[in-house]
């Protein structure tokens, strides 16, 4: 008989690293966090995520657990193929031009695979999340900007230079608002948490606002603005999402993030203004839901990542 084999993932945060041990089917084994050192040089931040492993590993030998290999996910733009990250982490200092999958591997002694923080998080909703069972799947998370992921045939899509799937830059305004990506209109700019508290603010003039919750909030309690407020962040990733549906005809879209804490009810809202302006036959049968795996999605779908790599 064949034991159960185990699969460490790490989700590198700006603020923390997230990871934990959990089985090929997902269950969740024992989940450990540590601060993340994000102004300190490479090597510091490579030596934590060692310290990392090492800890999953200790307890997963404590508790016999064989773990056949590690995922993990981290922000920036990734070579999936060779564990190489390039750059673009606004929230680090020196994190770039790291060859992490070298590093760990040979620290661990596990095969080791690295990617996107984004794509991660997509992979573990797809998987063991929402999406379990689904294979066309599309995950938004709304955020402080958006970010998501894009599964096509249970793989994930990264385009020709692993720099595709960033659907928060999709441009909804052609005449809009500058964004940070040199970019104009960016569905970020209108969606996002961000958008909506400075929405708030705009509509208000009270800038004490710090949380989308406290906007929902308000909601509850009727206030006119907030209910304003509400109703077009729901016409705005309605928009997103439609696009979504009429480029790539998912099974389901999932949508996480901060926002989408405020309740099903939102998102259901968020659906039926998507399936309208989506063509048809694409709004018709997709399904769009709430993320499950809150937290921890990151770390998870790290995790069956390694696993899937490891099964080709
Ligand atoms: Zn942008």
């Amino acid at each position: 008989m064949q034991s159960e084999r185990y699969f460490i993932g790490l989700d590198l945060g700006g603020t923390a690293i997230k990871f934990g041990i959990c089985s090929k089917q997902g269950e969740i084994v024992q989940e450990f966090q540590q601060p993340t050192r994000a102004d300190k040089p490479v090597k510091t931040i490579l030596e934590d995520l060692a310290h990392a492993i090492q800890t999953a590993q200790e307890f997963a030998k404590q508790h016999q657990l064989p773990v056949a290999a590690v995922g993990m996910g981290t922000p920036g733009s990734v070579d999936v193929e060779c564990g190489y990250l390039r750059g673009n982490t606004p929230n680090f200092k020196h994190w770039k031009d790291v060859k992490i999958k070298q590093y760990l591997e040979e620290k661990s002694q596990l095969p080791l695979w690295v990617d996107n923080d984004a794509n991660m998080m997509a992979f573990g909703e797809a998987t063991f999340g929402a999406g379990k069972g689904f294979s066309h799947v599309v995950c938004v998370t709304l955020g402080t900007g958006i970010g998501g992921g894009i599964i096509v045939d249970k793989e994930l899509f990264r385009g020709s230079n692993y720099a595709g799937g960033e659907i928060g830059h999709m441009s909804i305004k052609f005449d809009g608002e500058p964004c940070r990506c040199g970019g104009i209109g960016c569905w970020e700019l209108y969606a996002s948490a961000t958008a909506m508290i400075k929405n708030y603010h705009l509509k208000s003039g009270d800038t004490s606002i710090r949380s989308t919750k406290e906007i929902f909030e308000k909601y509850y309690n009727n206030e006119t603005i907030a209910r304003e407020v509400v109703e077009q962040e729901i016409e705005m990733a309605a928009v997103g999402v439609a696009n979504i549906l009429n480029i790539f005809n998912p099974q389901m879209v999932i949508i996480g993030g901060g926002v989408s804490e405020s309740g099903d009810w939102f998102i259901e809202q968020i659906a039926t203004e998507a399936k309208k302006r989506a063509m048809l036959p694409s709004s018709e049968g997709v399904k769009i839901v709430r993320a499950k795996l809150g937290n921890s999605a990151g770390w998870l779908g790290a995790a069956a990542f390694a696993c899937h790599r490891l099964e080709e």
